[in-house]
């Protein structure tokens, strides 16, 4: 069942909800390299949560630990009351059905129709040959457009995944993600492959899905203006280390040299229109 849309809360009144994901000194790494050097967060039930940071500062590794693609190397990581570290085979599959992913790239079959790439979202749940077969009970096509209609798509859903633009594409892959009834939703730079006005409407529909059915979301950007605008709560990463932690309205001009220091390539420089010159505009209701 789609859960219910609860009323939005504000961050103080979830203070005291319970942790979807909660990290003690948390250091991730690849062979060698040291990644992460130790982070502090704990993130609460219905955040909107957005890591900002240069290219190679730890937000995708990051993300991947989330869902246990990344071992933890040292420290605590609790995630929806586990370790994703311990889990292997059917736990992992069970725990990462509770996990919606939103890639860069949609991940979705362009050649097959909207409503098949939604429906997929629920694969887990619908039995083999009716998977191979695609049909689907009314209850699934409900929650299909259901979804669809969250992500404004209610009327693409026999259209071919190919013959989209790249922000429907990404609008599909939320709903899919909101098919799979998720307590929590990981998006990987979900707009960076999109042009302003698409980008936007894509962070829009996140936070419509994360307010609507209580989704905690985890969305990594690469510049700062989708981040002031849609979340609840920034997170700053430079080379590993959490250099600011908190609502948008707080991110200095400081904050952002901090998140920025050291950064060389320009791609990756906060956008002069919007990141420190600007003051903070209010967060999306
Ligand atoms: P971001 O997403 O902020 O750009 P990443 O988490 O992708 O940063 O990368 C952090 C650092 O880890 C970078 O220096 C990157 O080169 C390195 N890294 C990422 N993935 C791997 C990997 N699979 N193997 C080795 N090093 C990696
Ligand atoms: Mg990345």
């Amino acid at each position: 069942m789609i859960p219910q849309s609860p009323a939005r809360e504000s961050s103080t009144e979830r203070a005291d909800a319970e942790s979807v994901v909660a990290a003690k000194g948390l250091v991730l790494g690849y062979g060698e390299r040291i990644v992460l050097h130790g982070l502090d967060i704990e993130i609460p039930r219905g955040q909107f949560l957005v890591v900002v940071g240069p290219s190679g500062s730890g937000k995708s590794t990051f993300l991947l630990a989330l869902n246990g693609s990344v071992p933890v190397r040292s420290g605590s990581l609790v995630v929806l009351g586990r370790n994703p570290s311990t889990l292997h085979g059917s736990s992992l599959e069970r725990f990462r059905e509770r996990i919606g992913f939103i890639f860069q790239s949609f991940h979705l079959v362009g050649r097959l129709p909207v409503l098949h790439n939604v429906a997929s979202g629920m694969l887990s749940r619908i039995p083999i040959p009716q998977a191979i077969l695609r049909m689907y009970t009314r209850d699934q096509y409900r929650k299909i457009l259901e979804a669809l209609r969250v992500v404004g798509l209610e009327d693409r859903v026999l259209d071919r995944c190919d013959r989209l633009s790249g922000g429907q594409k990404q609008r599909v892959a939320i709903a899919r993600s909101i098919v799979q009834e998720p307590d929590l939703i990981l998006a990987d730079e979900p707009i960076s492959a999109l042009d302003p006005r698409s980008a936007d409407r894509v962070m829009e529909t996140l936070r419509r899905a994360s307010t609507e059915f209580g989704i905690t979301v985890v969305c990594n950007l690469h510049h700062l203006e989708a981040a002031r605008k849609y979340a609840d709560r920034i997170v700053g990463l430079n080379e590993g280390r959490v250099v600011f932690d908190g609502p948008p309205r707080e991110l200095t001009p400081s904050a952002v040299k901090a998140i920025y220091k050291g950064d060389s390539d320009p791609e990756d420089a906060p956008d002069p229109l919007h990141g420190e010159e600007t003051p903070s505009p209010p967060s999306a209701a």
